[in-house]
């Protein structure tokens, strides 16, 4: 088997990977993107991204994800799709970065960009339901609930945009949410108040979704106030009760913190010499496009940078 010897390998393919291979390649790095799916990250599940700057009118989360790509292969990065990436070993100052498929690539650095998968609510019915009225993307799904009544979990800037986005299709959007207050950002509340298909459901949290055998038909709510329980009659649940780290990968290499999410300092340095991460994957307060932008870029500079020292060091 042959092994390809790159400079910077770069894991996850969204706002972060993206901007991490633009900046890699424009510096004329070899860079290699090992995306599992497709590119763009979590944002090709969104419908609109209103607050990427340079968009004045908001941009589909799936257009800009194309154009990160584009803009990183103008400038020479690959970007390998469907490639799922199931090991990164350190090798001397090298690391071999090791793919499902058995491709092995050795790479001068590494740049964890494996963004974060949507927390599940652990729930009776949840997993038996899923893909059967239970769902993590509004934009995926939402066009099969026109003139249905679904509801969304959660009371932050997805579940709120979220729903805001399903009354396009839905006569009706029972938001549910924990407590009395919503944590997203108040542009968006205020949208969701003004809108007369969300109905609110204040400090209530789901403990059962229900069904017929073979699909949703409900879900029983517990209150957070001592209030009766209630069963909303529905036929979609969506689910956006926040973000689980996706660095499972590089675990044992670094330090994660108490959550999962990998320990950065402020330019992306893992505590493994040569290994950087950016986006949603870190310990970043902000988790924004923009900030994951921002990150890969830092990580990528950083990595050069490395890989310069490693040269002028020899
Ligand atoms: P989030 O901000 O962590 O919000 C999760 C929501 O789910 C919270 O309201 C939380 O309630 C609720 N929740 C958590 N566990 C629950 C449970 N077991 N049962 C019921 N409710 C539960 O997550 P997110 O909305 O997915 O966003 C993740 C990150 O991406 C955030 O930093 C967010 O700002 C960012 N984001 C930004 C945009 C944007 O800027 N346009 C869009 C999407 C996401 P509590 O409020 O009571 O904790």
């Amino acid at each position: 088997m042959t092994v390809e010897q790159i400079d910077i390998a770069i894991i996850g393919a969204g706002p972060a990977g993206l901007t991490a291979a633009l900046y890699a390649s424009r510096a004329r790095a070899s860079t290699v993107v090992f995306e599992r799916g497709i590119p763009g990250g979590q944002i090709v599940t969104t419908d609109r991204v209103e607050n990427y700057p340079g968009f004045p009118n908001g941009v589909s989360g799936a257009e800009l994800g194309d154009l990160m790509t584009k803009q990183a292969e103008e400038f020479g990065a690959i970007i390998r799709t469907f490639a799922d990436v199931v090991a990164i070993e350190p090798a001397d100052l090298d690391f071999v970065v090791r793919t499902g498929d058995g491709d092995e690539f050795l790479a001068k650095a590494v740049i964890l960009a494996t963004g974060a998968v949507p927390r599940k609510l652990g729930v009776p019915g949840e997993a038996e339901y899923t893909g059967r009225g239970v769902s993590w993307c509004a934009t995926c799904d939402g066009a099969l609930y026109r003139d249905k009544t679904v509801c969304v979990i959660g009371g932050g800037d997805a579940a709120v945009e979220e729903a805001l986005f399903l009354t396009k299709f839905a006569k009706k959007v029972h938001l549910v949410h924990r407590r009395d207050e919503l944590r997203a950002t108040k542009c968006i509340q205020e949208k969701c108040f003004a809108n007369e298909k969300v109905e609110m459901q204040w400090s209530r949290v789901p403990t059962e979704i229900r069904g017929d055998g073979s699909r949703v038909t409900g879900v029983l709510l517990k209150s957070t106030k001592g209030e009766p329980d209630a069963l909303l009659e529905l036929d979609g649940v969506f689910i956006f009760t926040g973000i689980h780290p996706a660095s499972e990968l590089i675990g044992p290499l670094t330090e994660l913190d108490e959550a999962g999410y990998v320990r950065i300092d402020h330019d992306g340095r893992t505590s493994w010499p040569g290994l950087y991460a950016a986006g949603d994957v870190t310990d970043s307060e902000l988790k924004q496009v923009i900030t994951a932008a921002a990150k890969g870029a830092s990580a990528a500079f950083e990595a050069l940078r490395y890989i310069d020292s490693r040269v002028c060091s020899i």
